[in-house]
């Protein structure tokens, strides 16, 4: 019988030391009545498993809330753009965006130019190719 018993402890050891090297966590291993092993189990990893599923949905959640909180700036900038009244606190934000989009936009021309692509001659907005007018300020391309 003892020599039973030394033999599931070396076999129940086995496994656990197999389990614990995978995971890096402690494991427990599981012996029915007919004294198979039939379950491995690493409680550890198995909380791990969980934290992360927690994790992933915090993650997603926070994705969300940073899109909301841009669609807000967007509608705060779409009034600015609109010459409606917003607060003075955000007045100097949509200032700044509204400079660096003016900016984008000769950036984009200089581009353009350099690659000697379609200019406008009134705005120096870039054009698309076959353009009849200038999408930015209207004026007629020959
Ligand atoms: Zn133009």
């Amino acid at each position: 019988m003892a020599e039973f018993f030394d033999k599931w402890k070396r076999i129940i050891s086995e496994k656990v030391g197999e389990v614990s090297k995978k995971t890096g966590e402690i494991a427990e291993v599981v012996v029915d009545k007919a004294g198979d092993v039939v379950t491995v189990v690493a409680n550890k990893t198995e909380q791990t498993v969980e934290v992360q599923k927690i994790k992933s949905q915090i993650h997603v959640m926070e994705r969300n809330n940073e899109r909301d909180f841009t669609h807000i700036g967007k509608m705060i900038y779409h009034k600015f753009k609109k010459g409606e009244d917003i607060d003075a606190q955000y007045a100097e934000l949509c200032e700044a965006i509204a400079e660096r989009e003016t900016c984008i936009e000769e950036s984009k021309a200089e581009i353009a130019k350099i690659k000697g692509n379609d200019v406008c001659p009134n705005c120096d907005a870039h054009l698309e190719s076959g353009a009849k007018f200038c999408s930015k300020c209207g004026t007629q391309i020959d």
